[in-house]
Formats: C-alpha cells, sequence, structure tokens
C-alpha cells in the first residue's frame, strides 16, 4: 500500500453530515480525487475544533484524510470558497442542495469521476453569480444524465425505432427517451410532451451553456420541463427526491412575498 492509497488531499463537498457519538460527525463528501466518500472528523463538535467552521454543506473546501480502519479520517479542513452569495439567498440554497441530492444518487462510492465533479464546480460557481436557476439546473441535470449513461433518446420512438415527427409525443422514463404518439397511447406509465418542451430538450441535449443562455424558453415550456424532469429523476433514483418541494416551496413564499410588497 503506498501513501496515495492512505492518504487523500483533494478539493472536496460535504454532501451529508451525520452527528455520531458525544463529539463526532460522519460526512459523505464528494472529493475530485475519490469521488463519493464516507469520511469521519473526530471531536469536530467541542468548540474548539478548528476544522468544524470549514467543514459546512455549500462550501468547496480542501481536505486531507487519512485512511482510518471503516473510513476517511479528516485531518485537515480549509475553505477555498464560501459560496456566500448562495448561502444568503434561500432560492440559491435550495437549488444548490438539489445538486448535491442528486449527486449523492449518482455517483458510486469511492470511485473518482472528475468530470462530475468539475460539472458540480461548474454549477456551484453559476448558481454563486448568476441568476437565472432554471438554466443552470436544467444544463445540470443534462449534463449528469450524460456523464452516467442516462441520456434520454429523444430522436426516435423508444418502442417501434420510427423517427421522431415534428408533433406532440410521450416520454417513458422506465424505456428511456420519447414514445410516437401510436406507441405512446398503448405504453404503460407514460408522460405526454408537447412539441415545445421536446424541441427544448433536444436543444439542451446538443448545446453548450453559452447557447441555452441565448434561448429561454417560455414559463409554460420551464414548468412542463421541470414537471418531465422531475419525473425522471425519481424513476432513475428509484426515491422521491427530497429538494424539488423544497425549491417549491422557496419559490411560494418569494412570489407571496413579492405580491405582498407590491400590494403596500
Ligand atoms: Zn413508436
Amino acid at each position: 500500500m503506498n501513501d496515495n492509497d492512505r492518504l487523500i488531499n483533494s478539493e472536496a463537498y460535504v454532501i451529508t453530515q451525520t452527528d455520531y457519538g458525544e463529539a463526532d460527525r460522519l460526512y459523505t463528501i464528494f472529493s475530485r480525487r475519490n469521488g463519493k466518500i464516507k469520511a469521519f472528523a473526530r471531536g469536530i463538535r467541542k468548540s474548539k475544533s478548528r476544522k468544524a467552521g470549514h467543514l459546512q454543506s455549500l462550501s468547496l473546501i480542501h481536505l486531507m484524510l487519512a485512511k482510518g480502519k471503516n473510513f476517511w479520517v479528516v485531518t485537515q479542513a480549509d475553505t477555498l470558497n464560501p459560496y456566500s452569495s448562495i448561502k444568503n439567498d434561500l432560492a440559491k440554497t435550495a437549488n444548490a442542495f438539489y445538486i448535491f441530492e442528486l449527486i449523492d444518487h449518482f455517483a458510486p462510492e469511492n470511485e473518482p469521476i472528475l468530470s462530475l465533479f468539475q460539472l458540480a464546480k461548474e454549477t456551484l460557481d453559476r448558481i454563486e453569480r448568476e441568476s437565472d436557476l432554471f438554466l443552470i439546473i436544467k444544463f445540470f441535470e443534462f449534463r449528469l444524465l450524460k456523464s452516467t449513461g442516462y441520456m434520454p433518446n429523444l430522436g426516435t420512438c423508444v418502442q417501434c425505432g420510427e423517427k421522431i415527427l415534428p408533433q406532440d409525443q410521450y416520454f417513458s422514463a422506465e424505456q428511456g427517451g420519447v414514445l410516437c404518439p401510436k406507441c405512446g397511447l398503448k405504453g404503460y406509465a407514460v408522460r405526454k410532451i408537447s412539441l415545445p418542451a421536446l424541441r427544448y430538450l433536444r436543444f439542451i441535449q446538443r448545446s453548450s451553456y453559452n447557447e441555452l443562455e441565448k434561448a429561454k424558453p417560455t414559463k409554460e415550456i420551464q414548468h412542463e420541463m421541470e414537471s418531465l424532469m422531475l419525473y425522471y429523476l425519481t424513476y432513475i433514483t428509484e426515491k422521491a427526491l427530497n429538494t424539488p418541494a423544497f425549491i417549491h416551496q422557496v419559490e411560494k413564499t418569494t412570489k407571496k412575498k413579492r405580491n405582498d410588497d407590491q400590494g403596500n
């Protein structure tokens, strides 16, 4: 066993944390060097712990870890980017937690996926400095699906193989793509998808982030896309995701506050 197997020195994000015993904490960490790992921090909940201030969710941190018996053990933690504008904005916070929830589902343990780490970092940088969360999140979801092999098939019917024509279609999460109207009507647990939403999905699939910024979809298409992605991601992760409901609640509260402010 060489040093590389016993020590980690890497950029990382905290995905989850759970209190353990009197003063310790167990973390799920997403690191550039080793992917998703479990890490243990001793005495972290004691007031004099220097690491505590740095081992935070929603911060890019630099971690040093040593191989313990069952887990990696945190030996040093430093903040590289505190993402203050995310932490000061509830909608940004909710969306950043959504990114980590998806990474937790999709990233295998102890397997570095550099492209996924890079994607997470770019996405959080965008959430930190930009305001159009819809674009940022949709771009992230599609790149995540691509890097984990779940990109939906949008060109031909996943049932009969016919080319998809420019009309309203169906979408099957189980079959991983679009169904033509003929197969869709007979399909099980399928969703309708409008032609404009399908066009926008294809646009996301083939575009860079800069290209996406030039063509923003209408509110109706945004809602349709959000509902469709939630249906697809819930199917893939085999689990109801927690953060979308939180994001929805934050949006509702923000909207109500805006209306109240305008009314006064
Ligand atoms: Zn078909």
